[in-house]
């Protein structure tokens, strides 16, 4: 089995690497691409003869525009991107019979109320990132494709830059922090959001009536605020340098904060589909970002 992964250097498509190898004959591409094979999803005549030249069996789409307050001035980009791309890669899946597996986001919601969002729930995103993936999910239904779409939230990973070593970061330099605590969702580790793409990839080869869109996120839900907290007492507790006392890390109301893009306040997701059809368990986002924070910053410092 042939399988072709776009955005194989991002949070997710890094981890995408190591949970896809063993499922058939991996080619990830990031931007640049290699072996004479185009990654850009920007260029849509030269991204569909790339797919009809390696003819994959399934396609996995980790690449998207996701600078969310950039897309608010590069509409145009981000429309290609998010928007068109993930059409002509499920356009060109269809031909040949192929599966496509892509990633949304809780953006496509507006974040009224505090109810968890289903796949039925009513889509109204408030952003221009959020309205081009939205566009991406419907391209990919309408692409006539077999499909796995995945909405996921929050991502962190391991690698790179996250919101939990920035703020780490910040608690050793600063006395007071400020953290957002009205947006409320589930931190999801992209290792997590790789492994569950593989098993359910694995189970829907078999069985195709599996097809569709998931919700995919980590148990439980805290605010920007509430994971800060956690990230920096789990630091504090492990002998890290950190200067912020507990109660100087101020919650603060988006309104406070203000960005480019709107941010729904409620991305809470319900994953109930997920666990039922794959028979899977999603653990609470603590633990994988305890996992990351262990990871990343070694063992804890001897006093
Ligand atoms: P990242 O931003 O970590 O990675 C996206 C990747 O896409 C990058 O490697 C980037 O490459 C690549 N990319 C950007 N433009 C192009 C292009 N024109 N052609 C090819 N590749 C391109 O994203 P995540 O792993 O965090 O996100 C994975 C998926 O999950 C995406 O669909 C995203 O929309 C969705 N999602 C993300 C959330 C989050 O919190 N991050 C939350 C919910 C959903 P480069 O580095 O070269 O720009």
């Amino acid at each position: 089995m042939k399988i072709l992964l776009f955005g194989k250097n991002g949070q997710v498509g890094w981890e995408l690497q190591r949970a896809l190898a063993p499922l058939g004959d991996l080619i990830a591409l990031d931007r640049r691409g290699e072996r004479g094979l185009s990654g850009d999803l920007s260029n849509l005549d030269a991204l569909a003869a790339m797919v009809r030249a390696v003819a994959p069996d399934v396609i996995v789409n980790a690449a998207a525009y996701t600078a969310v307050d950039r897309a608010e001035a590069e509409a145009g980009v981000a429309a290609t991107i998010n928007g068109a791309a993930p059409g002509v890669l499920a356009r060109e899946a269809a031909a040949r019979g192929a599966w496509l597996v892509h990633y949304s986001s809780d953006y496509v919601f507006d974040g009224s109320g505090d109810r968890p969002r289903d796949e039925s729930s009513a889509c109204s995103p408030l952003s221009v990132y959020g309205r081009t993936k939205l566009d991406g999910e419907l391209a990919v239904v309408n692409g006539g494709a077999k499909h796995l779409i995945f909405r996921t939230s929050w991502i962190y990973a391991a690698r790179g830059d996250n919101f939990a070593r920035t703020m780490l970061r910040l608690a050793q330099e600063r006395e007071r922090l400020r953290v957002v605590a009205d947006q409320v969702g589930a931190p999801t580790g992209a290792e997590l959001i790789a492994d569950v793409t593989a098993h359910a990839l694995r189970m829907a080869l078999r069985d195709p009536r599996l097809g569709g869109l998931y919700h995919l996120a980590a148990g439980g839900d805290t605010s920007w605020h509430g994971y800060a907290k956690h990230v920096i007492e789990w630091a504090r507790e492990r002998g890290r340098p950190i200067r912020v006392a507990p109660d100087a890390i101020e919650p603060i109301a988006s309104s406070d904060y203000p960005a480019a893009a709107r941010r729904p306040l409620n991305s809470r997701l319900d994953t109930e589909r997920l666990r039922h059809r794959f028979d899977l368990v999603l653990p609470d986002w603590r633990d994988g970002v305890n996992r990351m924070l262990a990871e990343t910053l070694g063992p804890p410092v001897e006093t």
